[in-house]
């Protein structure tokens, strides 16, 4: 959500380079270096597909039928995601899309990219709905942003976001929910949880490789696909998205893993998929360690949490604390 545009761009090229894929001579169109490959629009097109493909077949491995919800924010990476699910799975007997796109309340920003999922839903003729922060929260993103100017916007943003998307799957009766998390992100997740003494957390983060108590699965079609090649998919194809970055951005916690994770890439190509490989072996190791906490029900909402009441509860509190009773209820009976 909201990142930067810079290095999604991939870097032009000074002379001919032919595609690396055997027998081709076609120009390469991105360099890949954690592969070793440069291939040309053709065969890195089917290796988009091919990677979202083993992607779902490895998240997704006994999905017969019934509803697929898919978080679609406007953005290219959630657009690229719906674009391939729709193509790998849409088709299948039985099987409903449903595109669902959480609106945090962001002048200038959220409305923008709405236009642009809408756009996208339309032309693949798949189902939209659209989940209000305000409805569903009782709170916009920037109003809370100026009621608690302590926090960091994405802190509480993205938690109810998750919240509001899980609901939104849950009230549909989809069985997974497929997210556009690209490598880059995953990786920084990954690289984020470690850093800060969380290794538990590796566990919840999507995509989940096992059942979580009162959520509906999360999977990322785009595990392996880094950022600027998501981007470049987008452009390749034509598939809309707006480049507008949320104003909040440069305030979120990850920019400098982000930063980080850029430089330990350019130095050592593989290091994305090496921690998400490290991710995978982690976590049965803590699972057996009795790290990774199950969830109980938040006192609140009802909904899982590892403590007693949930991060989302618990910013609509801290929020409750600073704004007029008439504007948000803390003890529940709200949306949540
Ligand atoms: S506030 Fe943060 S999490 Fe929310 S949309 Fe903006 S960048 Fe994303
Ligand atoms: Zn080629
Ligand atoms: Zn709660």
């Amino acid at each position: 959500m909201g990142r930067s545009a810079r290095r999604e761009i991939p870097p032009s090229r000074p002379s001919f380079v032919a595609c690396s894929e055997a027998g081709c001579r076609e120009r390469a169109v991105v360099d890949q270096p954690y592969a070793g490959a440069h291939p040309c629009v053709a065969h890195f097109k089917a290796s988009v597909v091919e990677r979202a493909r083993r992607e779902l077949h490895r998240q997704a491995p006994r999905l017969k039928g019934g509803t697929l919800a898919v978080g679609v924010s406007g953005g290219k990476d959630s657009g690229v995601a719906l674009t391939l699910v729709h193509r790998l799975l849409g088709q299948r007997r039985g099987i409903r899309l449903v595109a669902v796109t959480v609106d945090e309340g962001i002048e200038g920003y959220r409305s923008e990219t709405l236009v642009e999922a809408r756009r996208l839903c339309g032309s693949l003729g798949v189902e939209h709905v659209v989940r209000r922060f305000e409805e569903e929260v009782g709170s916009t993103t920037d109003e809370a942003a100026r009621r608690l100017p302590g926090e960091i916007p994405c802190s509480f943003c993205g938690v109810w976001r998750r919240k509001v998307l899980n609901r939104a799957a849950s009230d549909l009766g989809a069985v997974r929910l497929a997210m556009g998390f690209n490598l880059d992100d995953l990786a920084q997740t990954v690289l984020m949880n470690l850093a800060r003494g969380e290794p538990g957390r590796l566990g919840q983060m999507s995509p989940h490789l096992e059942p979580q108590e009162g959520l509906v699965p999360r999977i990322a079609p785009l595990a392996m696909i880094p950022e600027r090649e998501v981007y470049l998919y987008a452009r390749l194809e034509g598939i809309p998205f707006d480049h507008a970055v949320c104003p909040h951005a440069s305030r979120a916690g990850r920019n400098v893993f982000r930063e980080v994770l850029w430089q330990l890439e350019e130095a050592v190509p593989g290091t994305r998929h090496a921690l998400l490989r490290t991710r995978e072996k982690l976590i049965p190791l803590l699972q057996e360690e009795g790290a990774i906490g199950s969830a109980r029900p938040c006192a609140v909402c009802g909904e899982p949490s590892s403590n007693g009441t949930c991060r989302a509860c618990a910013y609509r509190q801290a929020l409750a604390s600073v704004a007029p009773r008439s504007f948000i209820s803390a003890t529940g009976s709200g949306p949540a």
